[in-house]
């Protein structure tokens, strides 16, 4: 018999045996709530950030506070797929954790711009329904990325930015709000002197390569939840001294967030070739398209592309089995993760 008509045969078969052993739904394991399968695994990473991190730059206290808040980060969003909650409030929790520590660069601990403000960008999307919801210039939002989850589940839109960004967070009483100095901290502040000092030298003629941690830190969150829906959240201060209403990757669906069915992306580093990539998007159409594993996909988008176009930085990512990528091309990344089979773990250089 040939293949074609075997193969339904043996289906039906399978089928039948399948249906005759099935458990009732409640005996298979199905969370009553969210009617998530329990057998389902489930998988979080996160970023702080890519970027010129030295050993020498970070003291040993610091790199303990700040993967202390990596895990506290970890620990949020991991709470809510635990108890069989959506991919998106995973994301989203985790990042709220980010943007409220200082030694991010997003929400409280955002760098400055040029005038000496802050200007907050963050976008959401949810892969298997494409939803999204992105926001930039932010001024007075404490977390941005509860806005552009807002903006995707309470406006007809899906990216706001500044004054108009401003008013739609007036009509939602759920967004907390803050005077612009509150997301001020001393250390972005000296990175801004020294960027003005730098840009004081170039305009006096002096050649001096790209400044050490004047772009970079950015957060981001991709989870899997149990009903295998992937989700991802990235939340930024942008780049020190930028000017102009300057916005990056990070807010632009398809730049530096991006989800589909199989796969979600975080990137986090030098946006504008971010943008010109469209890194985020690239890396998960090869996956659902090519059928590239996520590996090698974000290797190429990542280690190859970017570098190859005069930019760098990293990402993270997972795709709809689990499988969590980390790739950067700068000395460190700050970064967290709990597979699916509960290993978890946080880093920030290539050697852990
Ligand atoms: N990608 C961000 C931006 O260009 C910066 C970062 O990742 O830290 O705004």
């Amino acid at each position: 018999m040939p293949m074609r008509h075997r193969f339904p045969l043996l289906a039906a078969a399978a089928l039948m045996a399948a249906v005759a052993s099935a458990p009732t739904a409640a005996a298979a394991g199905t969370n009553p709530e969210s009617g998530a399968r329990e057998d389902q695994r489930t998988a979080l990473v996160i970023h702080g950030g890519a970027g010129v991190i030295t050993r020498e730059q970070l003291s040993e206290a610091d790199e303990a506070a700040l993967r202390a808040d990596l895990d506290r980060a970890l620990d949020a969003g991991d709470a809510v797929l635990k108890r069989g909650g959506t991919a998106l409030d995973a994301v989203t929790a985790a990042v709220v954790v980010l943007e409220d520590s200082p030694w991010f660069n997003a929400g409280k601990g955002a760098v400055f711009t040029a005038d000496g403000t802050h200007e907050l960008d963050a976008a959401v999307m949810e892969g298997h329904t494409r939803r999204a919801g992105a926001v930039a210039g932010l001024r007075t939002v404490r977390n941005p990325i509860r806005l552009a989850r807002a903006v995707m589940e309470h406006s007809p839109h899906v990216f706001l930015v500044a004054d108009g960004a401003e008013a739609f967070a007036d009509t939602r009483p759920d967004v907390e709000r803050v005077p612009n100095e509150w997301f001020d901290t001393p250390r972005r502040r000296e990175q801004l002197e020294a960027a003005r000092e730098r840009e004081q030298r170039q305009a006096a003629g002096e050649a001096l390569p790209v400044a050490p941690g004047t772009y970079f830190g950015t957060v981001g969150a991709v989870a899997l939840d149990a009903n295998g829906h992937i989700a991802v959240a990235t939340s930024t201060g942008g780049m020190t001294n930028k000017r102009w209403g300057r916005v990056g990757d990070a807010p632009v669906i398809g730049a530096g967030t991006y989800a589909n069915d199989v796969c979600g992306i975080s990137g986090t580093g030098w946006g504008e070739f971010y943008l010109r990539a469209v890194a985020a998007h690239d890396i998960c159409a090869r996956v659902a398209l090519r059928g590239d594993p996520i590996a090698v996909a974000a290797e190429d988008v990542i280690n190859r592309i970017i570098p190859a176009l005069g930019g760098d930085g990293g990402a993270i990512g997972l795709d709809a089995q689990g499988n969590i990528v980390m790739p950067f091309n700068t000395p460190g990344m700050y970064r967290g993760w709990i597979k699916p089979d509960g290993r978890r773990g946080t880093a920030v250089f290539r050697d852990p």
